[in-house]
């Protein structure tokens, strides 16, 4: 099936060029090839989009704050109003569910208005103003400003598990643009049509915002070399990346092998472990263990966010909570993943575990038939294992993308807490428990704030809110600088890096620094903040 006007080529500022379709998208759900055939992004593709967005930089450095939160806000315009086409192709892409998509596409357009209204306020870029005094003795203090200013052209490689909300219009590239960065997108070869679709959206948003169409260009390509390329190229100058530790880690090594090395900011692999107290599991077994299957099957586990791992202490607790935990799962009927290479990832990582002397097949997912075309499924698995063994096999702790987790079983609260201490950075770590037993083990708290980008307290660490105060990120491996977030507004700062002013007349230093303020930006003044 195509998709009415997919051109199958790279989009690269403003102009649709490429010729020889080398790669389709493939419908995860029964395996069919879908039309058309994509290009392969080479050099000459990657140079070109680079020295377009070098140029766009520079022009991007002068352009009023409201021509860039005008385009953003246009992007989110865009997004609804071809959001039926987009949903469409994303859905026969992923075989993500329709209502899924809805609300991702709601969150993506979300995002870009977001970072319009940050853009628009102009405080994120924290202005620090140090005025001169002459006649300090026994020397002058010059005058000193300092503000955050846009690195330069950034590259983008999506992620297959948020075809809309982390790709080519998610929230690495609204927060470049609001950065006043140009964005070159390396489309995920997963959703191919996906992306074409989006970046036509964002290419006619920086025409009709009168904005240069260099600042934006998205390749596509089905194979390491166009990546590498691209972080390589030395007109980049800083790289955001969302998929396997693998992938994330490659590319962080050869951005640190260039002759200049430039930051990229990759979230990678993630296992998200939940801790659950005696209080807790004694009782509200039946209720966390529904909201643990819930979330770990939440869009068949491929989330960055998904519960890997859960322990408690061992009695008759531990015990309802496992038999409420696999009384769940097995409701929870097979379903596709994103792509092939992901379900057989999957399926790797799941008979790895079952391999593992000590680790026992505990619960499943309802059994099911296969895909049309005879196309795999995802089955959930529930594994347990002592918690002793997480020191003897620490391959335990690593991510099995999808619907699997080991709940470990502790020998006491002593062992509990080790666990903690012996945790793989991670994006999130939960703890289940009363008030009085989070009061009470505040050394577990500890060990998880040197362990996790974010602690959640009777909750569940799929989902979330990006907001000003969320932080999506964390220890590595879950990311290659546990400093930034990927989700929420303080994104922004991946892009960013002071440039301090010394001695520079008022009226040819950035409007940010000026005397006059009228965008009222909040500014440290002479160390108060105004
Ligand atoms: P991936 O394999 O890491 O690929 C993501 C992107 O990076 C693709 O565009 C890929 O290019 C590129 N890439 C990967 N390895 C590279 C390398 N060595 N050099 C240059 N470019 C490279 O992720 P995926 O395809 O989305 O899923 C595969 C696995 O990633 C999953 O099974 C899961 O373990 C993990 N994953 C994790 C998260 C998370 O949020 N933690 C999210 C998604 C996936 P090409 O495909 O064009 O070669």
């Amino acid at each position: 099936m195509q998709t009415k006007n997919l051109t199958g080529k790279h989009l690269i500022g403003g102009k649709f060029c490429g010729t020889g379709g080398r790669f389709r998208g493939v419908d995860p759900a029964s395996g069919a090839a879908l039309e058309p055939a994509f290009c392969e992004a080479g050099t000459s593709e990657v140079n070109k989009a680079l020295e377009l967005a070098d140029k766009a930089f520079d022009f991007l450095q002068t352009v009023p704050v409201t021509k860039i939160a005008a385009l953003l806000e246009r992007i989110a315009q865009g997004l609804e109003a071809e959001g039926a086409a987009i949903i469409a192709r994303a859905h026969q892409e992923t075989a993500l569910p329709v209502e899924r998509l809805r609300s991702e596409l709601a969150r993506t357009a979300g995002q870009a208005r977001t970072f319009a209204a940050l853009a628009r306020g102009g405080s994120w870029a924290q202005a620090r103003i140090d005025h001169a005094l002459p006649g300090r003795k026994p020397l002058p203090k010059p005058d000193i400003r300092t503000v955050f200013m846009g690195v330069g052209p950034v590259v983008v490689f999506g992620a297959s598990n948020f075809p809309l909300a982390i790709s080519v219009a998610g929230t690495d590239t609204v927060a470049a643009f609001a950065a006043r960065c140009p964005v070159v997108v390396k489309g995920h070869p997963a959703h191919p049509g996906t992306c074409e679709l989006v970046a036509r959206v964002i290419a006619k948003a920086i025409d009709r915002a009168g904005l240069p169409p260099g600042m934006f260009s998205m390749l596509q390509a089905s194979g390491y070399e166009a990546g590498l390329a691209l972080v390589n190229h030395p007109l980049t100058a800083a790289v955001a990346f969302t998929g396997s530790l693998q992938g994330g880690r490659a590319l962080f090594d050869a951005a640190a092998a260039r002759p200049e090395p430039i930051p990229v900011y990759a979230e990678m692999g993630s296992v998200n472990p939940v801790f659950i107290l005696p209080g807790a599991a004694a009782a509200g077994a039946d209720k966390i263990a529904e909201g643990l299957v819930r979330s770990l099957n939440t869009g068949v586990g491929q989330f960055c966010t998904s519960p890997g791992m859960a322990l408690a202490v061992d009695g008759p607790s531990f015990k309802k909570l496992l038999a409420a935990i696999c009384a769940r799962a097995a409701y929870i009927p097979p379903a596709a993943m994103l792509h092939a290479g992901m379900q057989a990832a999957y399926d790797r990582g799941t008979k790895r575990l079952a391999s593992i002397p000590g680790v026992k097949l505990a619960g499943a997912g309802a059994a099911g038939a296969p895909g049309a075309g005879g196309t795999k499924m995802a089955s959930c698995r529930i594994f347990t294992a002592d918690a002793a063994l997480l020191s003897v096999r620490p391959e335990l702790s690593e991510e099995v993308f999808g619907p699997s987790i080991i709940i470990f079983r502790c020998r006491d609260m002593a062992q509990l807490h080790d666990a903690a201490r012996r945790m793989r950075g991670s994006l999130t770590a939960t703890i289940h428990g009363t008030k009085s037993e989070l009061l009470k083990h505040g050394g577990l708290v500890r060990a998880l704030q040197r362990r996790a980008g974010r602690i959640l307290f009777n909750g569940f660490p799929t989902g979330l809110e990006p907001c000003a105060s969320l932080h999506h990120g964390g220890p590595y491996p879950a990311t290659t600088h546990s400093f930034f977030t990927s989700v929420g507004t303080a994104a922004i700062y991946r892009y960013v890096r002071p440039v301090c002013f010394q001695g520079f007349p008022d009226p040819a230093l950035p409007e940010e620094l000026r005397a006059a303020n009228p965008r009222r930006l909040r500014r440290l003044v002479d160390g108060e903040l105004i």
